[in-house]
């Protein structure tokens, strides 16, 4: 199964970051994942929603609203690496991060 993880507590079991940056001042720094479980809730999908989640975030610094997200992987090996399953998943998982920004 080529899955990755979408929702908030699958971030946070799979040690997923996601990383907010503000247009205004530049800020960038992970945000707390607990944070948005709490706020969005634990099955919050992260790539379906993500217009939905920069129209209510703001910039913790400046209060610049609609902040940049990025999603990142901290463990990610390098490509040769991994199986061709892994990969598989992998690129499935950045083509869904470009739709999601492009649709944010
Ligand atoms: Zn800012």
């Amino acid at each position: 199964m080529n899955t990755f993880p979408k929702t908030v507590r699958e971030f946070i079991e799979a040690g997923r970051q996601v990383i907010q940056e503000c247009e205004a001042c530049r800020r960038k720094a992970p945000m707390d994942l607990s944070m948005l479980e709490l706020v969005f809730g634990s099955s919050f999908d992260l790539y379906a929603s993500m217009r939905e989640m920069r129209d209510r975030l703001s910039c913790p610094a400046c209060g610049h609203p609609r902040p940049l997200i990025e999603f990142h992987n901290p463990t990610a090996t390098h490509f040769r690496d991994v199986s061709f399953d892994e990969s598989v998943t992998s690129a499935l998982e950045f083509n869904a991060y470009n739709r999601a920004r492009k649709a944010s």
